[in-house]
C-alpha cells in the first residue's frame, strides 16, 4: 500500500488511522504526514490517536 497523496509506502498504523479519520471502508490510504496536513494535526497528535485507538482495543491497530 502507498499513500494516495504522496506515494510513500504506508505502515499498518497509517492505514488504520486513515480508516478511523476518513472512513471505515477506505480503499485509499494516507501517510501520517498527509493525514496531518488534511486534518491540521501534528505528527505527535496522530501518534497519540493511534495509541489511544490501540489502547481501546481497536482491531485496526492490533
Ligand atoms: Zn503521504
Amino acid at each position: 500500500m502507498t499513500c494516495k497523496k504522496c506515494g510513500k509506502p504506508i505502515c499498518h498504523d497509517e492505514a488504520g488511522l486513515t480508516c478511523k479519520l476518513i472512513n471505515r471502508g477506505a480503499t485509499e490510504y494516507f501517510c501520517f504526514d498527509c493525514l496531518g496536513d488534511m486534518f491540521q494535526v501534528s505528527r505527535e497528535k496522530l501518534d497519540e490517536m493511534v495509541e489511544g485507538f490501540r489502547a481501546a482495543g481497536c482491531t485496526l491497530f492490533l
